[in-house]
């Protein structure tokens, strides 16, 4: 999917990358090759600053391996105006409120840099 590699290519450098759109301006996620609002084709990245609030969260009791642990699966809305699918790691699902102040954070799992956040420090 080249749509995404840009994406993919951030997270290595520890960034959330957002198209940003030439002609309007408007932010789009996930990523599409033509701005819905205009149409136009000619977008940059723009580097997300990794904060934002939990939109809904569900708890996956679906493991992609048989010892997994069950995963927070949530949605987050960025400061920024996007939103995106993440998981959410170091918390107890019984302290997840919607609404709550989450941050982005990088790990390496299975040799690949993951996007994932956990609760804003302070918050
Ligand atoms: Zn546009």
């Amino acid at each position: 999917m080249r749509d995404q590699d840009f994406f993919w290519e951030g997270v290595r450098d520890e960034k959330i990358l957002v198209q940003r759109c030439d002609a309007c301006g408007s932010l789009r996620q996930p990523p599409g090759p033509m701005c819905p609002r205009c149409q136009s084709l000619d977008w940059h990245p723009k580097a997300m600053s990794g904060r934002g609030t939990v939109y809904a969260f569900i708890l996956s009791k679906h493991p992609t391996r048989p010892d997994d642990a069950p995963r927070l699966v949530v949605l987050v809305d960025l400061e920024e105006g996007v939103r995106m699918v993440s998981n959410l790691v170091d918390v107890d699902v019984r302290d997840v409120r919607i609404g709550m102040s989450v941050e982005a954070i990088f790990r390496v799992v299975d040799g690949a840099t993951l996007p994932l956040f956990r609760m804003a420090r302070g918050a």
